[in-house]
């Protein structure tokens, strides 16, 4: 078993004599075959190899096998964004008339995509408080719900998962654990190794982590036994007629999920990442290592500066000893958690607004977790639709601000956060 470390800089791309040393980018939709025999052998699923980019791409399967070895899993696929990951994770298991229980802590896009959009597909859905005991959460669940899905570190409120507890819910049910990893990124956590079944990702954060390649990661765990829960989940149990009736669970065993994700999904649905993005990602994920205990770091610095700080009213960062999530995150993320950092002012909405304006170093971005130090307020961008009482219910205090701590010094950042507070003393 490879380290973290030395996956990030080698794992994916295994070059052959005379090949490039670097993943190439295949900008090719298609791929060449000497006989029709060849191609409809592809076109069964009963031979492996490329044919249309949509579904499979040297450059994207090079990244997303790099990305399952950092993961620990068996099987994973790249996806145009998180959106598209997370959509395609739920739906591969989930149609009309099933049921999904979540979170409640979770980020903006993937609630709406849950609240709003699966339900018009006719898939529903129950929040639920992740720090609501076993049993509240186990009441949550009926017959038809095929699976449980939190965040490891919910973005923007901070909230670490009990990785454990959800997975025994899950499997006390007969459905998979569904965690998105984006924030701790897989050197911080591997929700694998507590028991969850499968992971996603928005690749758009740390991983690529220079905010340049919009991306998204499915990775299988290749553990949850899918057809010891048959009548559950046909999708994978039962043949599929748009394969000649293969069925993926025998034909693919531990990498079923995925494959039918693929098969399915991403013909049907086209969600795929360009070849582009995937050789952009892999250049972010060859330093993630690297990047990662910096930003923590840093986050840190800037976290114990805030929380010494007279205006501050306020400050989430699970690593500060008095968190009340550094218990759950000392198990689960020893190493650090990530490089985010809420707070609010103690003038309230208006004074965290004058601050951001105020900051010179760190910018007002749509972003979060890349290598340059960013700033957003929730309640006046990403969750503007929402009133101050819709706010709360989200988690979101109408005074957060999302302060994405990146690579730079942090002496520097916190002198920033300094020159921006100092207009508000009275
Ligand atoms: C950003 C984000 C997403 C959505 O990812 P995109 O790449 O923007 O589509 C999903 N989950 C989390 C935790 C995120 O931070």
């Amino acid at each position: 078993m490879l380290s973290p470390e030395t996956l990030c800089v080698q794992a994916g791309w295994k070059p052959g004599k005379g090949e490039p040393r670097v993943l190439p980018v295949y900008q090719s939709t298609t791929f060449k075959y000497d006989t029709s025999e060849q191609m409809a052998r592809l076109f069964d699923l009963e031979d492996e190899g490329y044919f249309y980019t949509r579904l499979q791409n040297p450059t994207c399967d090079a990244v997303a096998a790099k990305i399952t070895a950092l993961e620990g899993g068996v099987a994973g696929m790249l996806t145009s964004s998180g959106q598209a990951a997370n959509f395609y994770a739920v739906f591969n298991i989930c149609q009309a008339g099933d049921h999904l229980v979540s979170s409640s802590c979770i980020y903006g896009g993937t609630y709406n995509l849950f609240a709003v959009t699966m339900k018009k597909l006719g898939i529903s859905v129950t929040f639920v408080d992740p720090d609501a005991s076993e049993d509240e959460i186990a009441a949550a669940f009926r017959p038809e719900t095929k699976a449980l899905f939190g965040e490891t570190i919910s973005n923007p409120t901070l909230e670490v998962l009990d990785i454990e507890k959800f997975a025994r819910v899950a499997h006390r049910h007969g459905v998979p654990l569904i965690v998105d990893n984006t924030f701790p990124t897989p050197i911080n956590c591997r929700p694998f190794e507590w028991g969850a079944d499968i992971v996603t990702h928005s690749t758009t954060k740390y991983m690529d982590g220079h905010a340049v390649s919009l991306g998204g990661a499915i990775v299988d765990s290749g553990r949850f036994p899918w057809t010891e829960h048959a009548d559950k989940f046909p999708g994978l149990c039962t043949p599929d007629e748009s394969y000649h009736g293969l069925t993926y669970t025998e034909a693919f065993g531990e990498k079923a999920y995925i494959a039918k994700a693929n098969a399915q999904l991403m013909r049907d649905l086209g969600s795929a990442q360009s070849p582009q993005n995937a050789f952009l990602l892999n250049l972010g994920l060859e330093t993630l290592h690297l990047r990662m205990p910096r930003h923590c770091a840093n986050a840190l610095a800037v976290a114990e500066y805030l929380s010494r700080h007279d205006q501050v009213a306020w400050v989430n960062y699970s690593d500060l000893p008095g968190d009340r999530y550094h218990a759950l995150a000392q198990k689960y993320l020893p190493n650090g958690s990530c490089g985010v950092v809420t707070f609010g002012l103690r003038g309230g909405r208006e004074a965290s607004l004058r601050f951001i304006d105020s900051l010179r170093l760190a910018a007002i971005v749509t972003h979060v977790a890349d290598a340059r130090t960013c700033v957003l307020h929730p309640a006046s961008h990403t969750h503007r639709q929402m009133t101050d009482e819709q706010l709360l219910q989200a988690g979101v205090r109408p005074d957060l601000i999302r302060f994405s701590v990146g690579i730079e010094n942090a002496d520097d950042i916190i002198a920033d956060i300094e020159q921006a507070l100092k207009p508000q003393i009275p």
